[in-house]
């Protein structure tokens, strides 16, 4: 356990993105991080693993810049390989929608999703309240694990799809919304879009789904998360008789929670493959795990 990963982001007006971008280059390096931070005019996005005193030494500098004072990392047990090298760019958004109203959806314009603490959810779930946990995130992403009776979008092949989500949805125009992804970010403007497509009540899980497994292991939330970096899936307590696994074979259909880079039937997948049928004549595995986005938090 000497390496960390951390997740985090920021939503808040950046002037000069570019000189952020500069400075987050010296930090980084200085500090022998790798991974990938994606910086805009919105904020700020990344994902870093480091030896563990970088990047507590990452996070207290961090917090001595004024507009990211409060920002909440999440960490987790990393390897010492989840990110080949260090990537920072500057984009038009943090977490990329192509909405042509982006700019007025998210918390730094005060329009977002009311906040949810992974407490409030538990608590939620414990009393049997009526929601609908509906899962930003992507198909194979949620394959691995996800909210139980939680809301799968078929749609949502990429985020840049959102608006394909409204027709899944509109039968839950009236009524109690919950939003996840892996680390928040996505759902602080996933939320704020459905509020602007007339949705009533809209909350999203604050801190993500990393944060409640981290806190609430094995319990509501299902199987393994997914994550955009050399470990692909994060379990916590995996080993416990109380967790449960939800993967499936893409090819054979048997409880797995392996997920990797293939080649079946002439194309490329990348997903849950379980230890059988990884040794398939007709199955190839694919030297290097490519994520297949490059940053989701
Ligand atoms: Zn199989």
């Amino acid at each position: 356990m000497t390496h960390t990963v951390l997740l985090f982001y920021k939503f808040v007006n950046i002037s000069n993105p570019q000189q952020v971008l500069n400075s987050q280059q010296n930090l980084c390096k200085s500090l022998g991080l790798k991974g990938r931070v994606i910086i805009s005019g919105e904020g700020i996005n990344g994902t870093l693993e480091g030896l563990n005193s970088d990047c507590g030494e990452y996070i207290r500098q961090m917090h001595q810049i004024d507009v990211f004072r409060d920002i909440a990392f999440k960490q987790s047990v990393g390897s010492g390989s989840c990110f080949p090298r260090l990537s920072i760019k500057v984009r038009e958004e943090i977490v990329t929608t192509k909405l042509p109203y982006t700019k007025d959806l998210g918390p730094h314009c005060g329009f977002t999703g009311k906040y949810l603490s992974s407490e409030e959810l538990n608590q939620w779930y414990g009393d049997g309240r009526e929601f609908y946990m509906v899962d930003m995130r992507n198909d194979y992403e949620y394959n691995i694990g996800h909210f139980r009776g939680s809301i799968l979008l078929k749609n949502l092949k990429n985020f840049r799809n959102l608006p394909d989500i409204l027709p899944e949805l509109e039968h839950l125009k009236g009524k109690t919304i919950v939003t996840c992804c892996t680390g928040g970010v996505r759902c602080e403007k996933a939320s704020a879009f459905l509020m602007y497509n007339y949705f009533k009540d809209v909350y999203q899980l604050q801190g993500g789904i990393a944060t409640y497994v981290e806190k609430y292991p094995n319990r509501d939330f299902l199987g393994k998360l997914y994550v955009f970096d050399g470990r692909l899936a994060l379990g916590i307590d995996t080993d416990k008789p109380d967790h449960i696994i939800v993967g499936k074979c893409s090819i054979c259909d048997v409880q797995s929670e392996n997920i990797t880079d293939y080649w079946y039937l002439n194309k490329r997948h990348h997903g849950v493959v379980c230890s059988d049928c990884v040794l398939r004549d007709d199955v190839k595995l694919t030297k290097e795990i490519i994520n297949p986005e490059p940053i989701k938090c």
